[in-house]
């Protein structure tokens, strides 16, 4: 009897959308598409794949790369304890399948991500295989399609995760500028730290019929907001209409979609691109070179600004967090005044909309011309619910991204000065494209031809932070954090009980001598004895002198080298940290 039952099962499934009994066969033939309501079930990576490519023309990219546990993460399980579950349930080594393959004769590279491996969450090893392929597709000189499924960032390796976000941006810049052609399918669902990258940042955006994609999951918004979510919200249809997608696509017309698209932007190539190859096959040979020749000016050994390391009190994770986010913390229009001289505030971003999360424009530092930008809070509660609580909007990201762009055609350093909860969560973000938003400033980020250095002075959240953080010098405040997600939210998925914060805020390794000793900040700039808040004048003396220690050596970089090593900054996140641990403990 029991054996029997399960080889029933086996051979029936129910519709998740009209909870119609389709005979597995049938509902295979028809792609898992469900006959009688057209419901689009999630497809695995391999079957996906399946279904693209031309038969025996698919070609796997090496999956197998060394164990990652980069901060150790631990909450009611272990994290590599969820990594074996995953491998065991889905039989992948990881959350993406890479390949090259053809469809329909064109050659391509794929990498396709699989809802199914923890969620799809975009980890180190899933952002080096994705870089990899991109990198395989620069070589070949084929077009890339990615296939997106993710929740997001993989909160288990902290802010390393995050960077991930740079590190396949940075490879879609390269395919962008070689001329070749990017190409994302959304699939359902695809959010968080995927979309607000490498899902929106390519030439074409694609949504499969009844995906949904956005920055902040829906759950997230209707408690922040309160409100019911509009009909239809962050689908496929909703995304086309607000202009945020090139196509909505049934999951049987997809390839061969795929194929008009890759036929048509084949013709319309010169058989040899104009464009030089980025660098030959050693390049990241000689960017390691590269990256020598530059010298740390903040080299002083490996830990850091003495100050800051020597502090014989260590202070947990969780008040950090609090001190992080303390009323009386100067914010950037306070540091505009203390730090800088004869700041111009710029306006605007050109398309409806002046976020005031986003404060930005010309000033001096010792007598020397920069942009700043930064995200603006306040210290009482009428200045923040003005400020949006340092929660920029669409329109925040673009007008960071108008000034950037600005610094860089007038030969102006960036300076940026990042103090946000994270990127602003509400429906009409959503709308107006707030994934494609921070997906456009990372990406720019990694090729602009200009000094940029980042300064986290206060919280550091997720991709609203990454969006003015791609830098060729990351700084961080001593008492500030830098996370992936916050650690209420990281408690609530993963213990789940938002009152574990305190132990999410240590597992998540996101004080500022955590992420000197991870290579995501540079530098730590040491806070007077109690913090920035009691003291906000020698705190800016102590940053001044850290922005110029940081800034004057790169000014003589030229600009080409300097958006090599940013590269390859960004780049080593993903290759050298997967298997390393990072020296915690
Ligand atoms: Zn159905």
């Amino acid at each position: 009897m029991t054996s029997t039952a399960p080889r029933e099962e086996q051979l029936w499934s129910r519709c998740a959308g009209c909870a119609s009994l389709l005979y597995r066969k049938r509902l295979r033939r028809n792609l898992d598409v469900c006959p009688e309501c057209g419901e689009h079930a999630r497809l695995g990576a391999p079957e996906r794949l399946r279904q693209l490519v031309d038969p025996g023309s698919l070609r796997l990219l090496p999956d197998r790369l060394p164990e990652a546990d980069p901060i150790d993460f631990v909450d009611v399980l272990p994290y590599p304890h969820r990594l074996t579950g995953a491998r065991a349930s889905t039989g992948l080594a990881e959350g993406v399948v890479c390949a090259t393959a053809t469809i329909g004769g064109h050659p391509v590279a794929l990498a396709v991500m699989d809802f199914r491996f923890l969620g799809g969450s975009l980890g180190c090893a899933v952002g080096e295989l994705i870089t990899r392929t991109a990198e395989r597709a620069l070589d070949d000189r084929t077009p890339l399609v990615l296939i997106t499924a993710s929740g997001g960032a993989r909160m288990q390796e902290g802010a390393l995760s995050l960077m991930q976000m740079a590190t396949v941006s940075q490879a879609i810049a390269a395919l962008r500028e070689a001329g070749l052609l990017t190409v994302s399918v959304l699939t359902d669902p695809t959010y968080g730290g995927v979309a607000a990258s490498f899902a929106t940042n390519t030439d074409l955006v694609l949504a499969e019929s009844g995906a949904r994609m956005g920055f902040a999951g829906p759950r997230v918004i209707r408690q922040i907001t309160g409100r019911a979510l509009p009909e239809g919200f962050q689908t496929a249809d909703f995304l086309l209409r607000h202009g945020q997608v090139d196509m909505v696509v049934q999951r049987r017309s997809l390839r061969g979609r795929l194929m008009a698209l890759l036929a048509a932007t084949r013709a319309g190539r010169p058989a040899r691109s104009p464009v030089p190859r980025q660098e030959p096959a050693s390049r990241r040979e000689r960017l390691a070179d590269d990256g020598a020749a530059l010298a740390d000016p903040a080299a002083e050994g490996d830990a850091g600004t003495p100050g800051a390391e020597d502090n014989p009190a260590v202070r947990d994770a969780w008040d950090t967090v609090r001190m992080a986010r303390h009323p009386g913390r100067p914010t950037t229009l306070d540091y505009l005044d203390s730090v800088f001289d004869g700041f111009v505030e710029l306006h605007g971003d050109r398309l409806g909309a002046d976020c005031p999360a986003i404060v930005g424009g010309v000033a001096r530092l010792a007598g020397r011309h920069v942009m700043v930008i930064g995200h603006q809070k306040g210290h009482t509660t009428a200045e923040l619910v003005a400020r949006n609580f340092g929660m920029a909007s669409p329109a925040g990201h673009r007008k960071a991204l108008r000034l950037m762009r600005l610094a860089a055609r007038l030969g102006l350093p960036v300076v940026t000065l990042v103090d946000t909860p994270g990127a602003d969560p509400g429906v009409s973000a959503e709308e107006q494209g707030q994934a494609a938003a921070i997906a456009e400033n990372i990406l720019t980020l990694t090729v602009l031809p200009t000094p940029v250095l980042a300064v986290i002075t206060g919280e550091g959240g997720s991709g609203g932070a990454l969006a003015l953080a791609v830098a060729d010098r990351v700084l961080m405040l001593e008492n500030a954090v830098y996370s992936v997600i916050s650690p209420e939210g990281c408690a609530a998925i993963l213990w789940p009980d938002r009152s574990a914060a305190p132990q999410a805020a240590r597992a998540l390794r996101l004080t500022a001598p955590d992420l000197r000793r991870l290579g995501v900040v540079d530098e730590v700039v040491s806070e007077p004895s109690s913090a920035a808040h009691d003291d906000p004048a020698e705190t800016a003396h102590r940053l001044r002198a850290a922005l110029l220690a940081n800034l004057l050596p790169l000014l003589d970089v030229p600009p080409a080298m300097l958006v090599r090593l940013r590269r390859q900054r960004f780049r080593r996140f993903g290759a050298n940290r997967v298997g390393a641990r990072a020296g915690l403990r």
